[in-house]
């Protein structure tokens, strides 16, 4: 392993790896510094995502559902199932497998790729070197760089009124891995990840209270969705409290008493366990020396800019640690971007085409804006809706809840957000995302042949709806 490198990425997550490989597809000479561990003391790349995050709560979620649908869901298809055994043990290796699988993935990818994968605390100094501390070892070491990518990623962010003990009151990593189903769990936070491990938890039979501070649901969705999202979260048990801000929380005989204010009002309710779920904070411990110039915003985000170049010279920043959505796909594309542009490439991020997702049943995606958005700054605008009950598959599937919605500007007919709430709203956004990259029309899907019968032909009958002439409705 030689000490000087064309790159060196601080951060193992979605942004930095990703950025690793393909800088050293580029022919760069990189080092990727990640300090995860498993549990076994092993190096454990891909970061939040990966180790806590989008991988393992979708394996529960996936696992949940299925435990939800053979003991409810099954009936409606004329199978009766006697005895369904959860065994929480056997679902929660299964997650810890998967995991186990795909970091040891990342570290083979780096050895094909030739990248020098170390496990230690990466610090970067003023003369652009990097020095690096490995857990439970007094020695050190020190690399240096012409180039450096910061990818340190998040945290999530605590309630100081409301703090953890990691048993009963516990960040979203510890509702990952709860031994057994609490009978009450408490989810403080209606955003995607409160909601996605709010409804894992429901599923195995836990009853659940999300307090959420705002009145508003899922203010950053078209209102369609949110409010169609909200009933049938609500008809499946999520008890889903708005505009109650929780203001103290203590553990007591393994109890907790979560104090929230309600309007005028100051409430009380007892949990066995409970879920802060307020949101995650950029990570920047020991990450850069102050003399280095790197500057922070109010929040703590590293400011870049519009290159992710920050204020010291070679050194960029990707991912959770900048602003932008906390979102992995929004990490590695920015962190791809950021290697071509070392490598002399030209590169560019659409901001506008990033689809987001919350991974509950039903699920919610969408890309671009929102019909409160462009009435906001007055774009003039058409839209179309469809709903999943009007086609053969969703109804076939037994999945009728929900619809999708498309936008498209009046004049231009250029579509300008798609907002599907239903089954397989996660896969069928692409397409979406595909048409907005393109700059597609809504008359370009409506002209584009979708096959029968297919969950996407919501969004073809969506986008003839823009022009009143879907098939399956009466426009
Ligand atoms: P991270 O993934 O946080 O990786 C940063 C890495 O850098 C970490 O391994 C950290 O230990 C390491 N590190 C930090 N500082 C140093 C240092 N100084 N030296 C060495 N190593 C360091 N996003 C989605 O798109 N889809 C989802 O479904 C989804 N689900 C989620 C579910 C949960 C429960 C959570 C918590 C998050 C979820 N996210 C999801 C968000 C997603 O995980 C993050 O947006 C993504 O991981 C950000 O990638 P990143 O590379 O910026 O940082
Ligand atoms: P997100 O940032 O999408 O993960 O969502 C976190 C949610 O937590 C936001 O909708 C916040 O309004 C909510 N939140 C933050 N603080 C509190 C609090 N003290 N009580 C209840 N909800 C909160």
């Amino acid at each position: 392993m030689s000490d000087q490198y064309d790159i060196v990425i601080i951060g193992g997550g979605p942004g930095g790896y990703v950025a690793a490989i393909r800088a050293a597809q580029l022919g760069l000479k990189t080092a990727c510094i990640d300090s995860t561990r498993n549990a076994e003391g092993k190096g454990s790349p891909g970061g939040t995502c990966l180790n806590v995050g989008c991988i393992p709560s979708k394996a529960l979620l996936d696992s949940s559902e299925r435990y939800e649908s053979t003991r409810i869901g099954l009936s409606a298809h004329g199978i009766e199932v006697s005895e369904v055994t959860l065994r929480i043990d056997e679902m929660l290796a299964r997650k810890d497998r998967i995991v186990n699988e795909l970091t040891s993935g990342i570290g083979m990818l780096f050895k094909a790729n030739g990248i020098d994968y170390i496990n230690g605390h990466g610090t970067l100094h003023a003369d652009h070197s990097i020095s690096i501390a490995f857990e439970g070892d007094d020695k050190s070491k020190t690399i240096k760089a012409k180039h450096i990518i910061l990818a340190s990623g998040s945290e999530p962010t605590p309630l100081p009124p409301v703090p953890f003990d990691n048993e009963v009151v516990v960040d979203s990593t510890g509702a990952l891995a709860f031994s057994e189903v609490p009978t009450r769990l408490g989810v403080i936070g209606a955003g995607v990840i409160g909601l996605e491990l709010g409804s894992v938890w429901r599923r195995l039979g836990s009853e659940v209270t999300v307090l959420e501070a705002l009145k508003d649901f899922l203010p950053a969705a078209d209102k369609n969705v949110s409010r169609d999202a909200l009933r049938q979260f609500k008809k499946q048990g999520l008890d889903i409290k708005l505009g109650a801000k929780v203001t103290s929380a203590e553990v007591k005989k393994g109890k907790c008493f979560v104090e929230y204010e309600s309007g005028d009002e100051k409430q009380s309710v007892e949990f066995d366990r409970l879920i802060v779920a307020i949101g995650r904070r950029p990570f920047t411990d020991q990450l850069f020396d102050d003399d280095t110039g790197i500057k922070k915003d109010k929040r703590g985000f590293i400011q870049i800019d519009e290159n992710n170049l920050t204020a010291m010279k070679n050194v960029y920043a990707v991912g959770d640690v900048v602003t932008g959505p906390m979102l992995a796909h929004k990490a590695s594309e920015e962190g791809v971007a950021v290697a071509e542009r070392i490598a002399g490439h030209k590169a560019h991020v659409d901001f506008n085409t990033v689809p987001w997702v919350i991974y509950t049943h039903p699920e919610i995606a969408w890309v671009g804006q929102t019909e409160q958005q462009l009435k906001e700054s007055s774009t003039p605008i058409k839209t179309g809706m469809f709903s999943f009950a009007a086609t053969g598959r969703a109804k076939a599937m037994n999945e009728t809840g929900g619809f999708v919605k498309i936008i498209a500007h009046e004049t231009t007919d250029q579509i300008l957000g798609v907002h599907i709430v239903g089954p397989h709203a996660s896969e069928l956004i692409a397409e979406a995302v595909l048409a907005m990259e393109y700059r597609a029309s809504s008359e370009d899907l409506a002209r584009t042949i979708h096959a029968h019968p297919t969950l996407s032909e919501a969004v073809h009958e969506a986008a003839l709806a823009v022009t009143k002439r879907a098939i399956h409705k009466a426009n």
